[in-house]
């Protein structure tokens, strides 16, 4: 049986485990489909942006010069900085200062603030970051209103010592600590450029005791394929309904190609995980999400396991005013007269879908998410 969906907005984002820290979610799943993904579906263009600089600390490091010799290889020019300060980005409106930092690349060393994590409840035990930005242009984008100043994508260079600092947040009490390394990134959507997700695994391949979780757009996987994870990390797709990955994702990978991705990940022995996110109530959202699960359950006709983490759209004021600003043309429906107000212990709010509704679209996903996947697991659902 999948386990049902919460009462409470969430569960608990722990990896569930047995007194072996096996994950419990491993069993094959009882329905099984015949044909793989059509096809490998349209990917995602890697990036390549216009401006790449690269602050005096940062050149300093190892990683940061790994970063440079990607940039070489791939024939990418960038400007070493004689200190740490990045220029001015100086566009003259709004869409001008976006469109130049979605162009532009910062090799930086992440502050001192970084390494002390903070929990991320529900999706892990604490967050790491192994950058701030990402290259992508999704008209709902999570990172607008929580990252001051112009989108640039900032990688950070110093990863060995934000890696090593991951250590000392591993609880010795516990079976299990997770990390979660994509709330501020999409660390596949630069990998090309950073090789940082794929020494992260690695790093968490040698922590029993700890597990890594990061979610992408992307679909580049070729670089994860054969890396020593040992089980240690759970590679997470965002997935949606065609209406919204063709309208409002651009610069991501297609729905298929996200599928044919996930498919190899959990071919390769990678424990994986759908985040259905941002769920929305678009026209004939049923028929949409329906065929997305279906192809889903295509693409994983292996015993794999399996987790689902279901988001609904919200936004805040702020971030409403930015993305309107950026993508004045959305389709995206930000009228607050159809959303509940959702206030935080922050004293600040945020528009979620009202009660009713909130009702029916976890109701639905529930019993379709049951009724392909009976043995996955479904984490939270907010
Ligand atoms: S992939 Fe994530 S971080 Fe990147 S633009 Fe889309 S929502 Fe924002």
């Amino acid at each position: 049986m999948a386990r049902p969906l919460s009462k409470a907005p969430h569960i608990s984002g722990r990896e569930p485990e047995n007194a072996e820290g096996i994950s419990q979610s491993a069993a094959p799943p009882v329905t099984t489909f015949a044909p793989a993904p059509r096809s490998p579906g349209k990917p995602a263009r890697l990036w390549k942006p216009k401006h790449v600089y690269v602050t005096a600390d940062a050149y300093r490091e190892e990683h940061g010069r790994r970063i440079v010799e990607r940039l070489d290889a791939l024939g990418i020019g960038y400007e070493v900085m004689k200190a740490n300060r990045l220029p001015k980005l100086g566009g003259s409106t709004t869409a001008e200062t976006y469109r130049k930092a979605k162009n532009t690349l910062a090799i930086v060393n992440a502050p001192p603030s970084a390494l002390r994590l903070t929990p991320i409840p529900p999706s892990a035990d604490w967050q790491f970051h192994l950058a701030k930005g990402c290259p992508a242009h999704c008209q709902y984008c999570y990172l607008a209103g929580s990252l001051p100043g112009a989108p640039v994508t900032r990688a950070y260079a110093n990863l060995d010592a934000i890696l090593e600092n991951n250590a000392s947040f591993i609880d010795p009490n516990r079976t299990l600590t997770t990390f979660e390394a994509s709330c501020y990134t999409d660390p596949l959507g630069i990998e090309h450029l950073t090789g940082s997700i794929s020494r992260a695994i690695e790093w968490f391949g040698g922590q029993p005791e700890a597990r890594l979780r990061w979610v992408t757009k992307y679909d580049a996987v070729d670089p994860l394929l054969d890396l020593e994870h040992n089980g240690q990390t759970r590679c997470r797709i965002s997935l949606n309904a065609e209406w919204v990955t063709r309208r409002i994702e651009a610069g991501t990978a297609d729905l298929e190609a996200r599928l044919h991705a996930m498919r190899r990940l959990a071919r390769a022995g990678y424990r994986v995980g759908a985040v259905l996110a941002p769920l929305m109530p678009f026209e004939n959202w049923r028929e949409g999400y329906a065929d997305m699960l279906q192809r889903l359950r295509e693409a994983l006709d292996f015993e794999v396991d399996l987790t689902f983490e279901l988001i609904t759209h919200r936004f805040t004021p702020g971030s409403k005013d930015i993305l309107l600003e950026w993508y004045p043309k959305t389709p995206l429906d930000f009228d607050e007269a159809r959303r509940s107000k959702k206030r935080n212990k922050f004293r600040s709010h945020k528009f979620v879908y009202p009660k009713e509704q909130m009702t029916e679209l976890k109701e639905w996903f529930g019993k379709e998410i049951e009724a392909r996947f009976p043995e996955a697991e479904v984490l939270y659902f907010t």
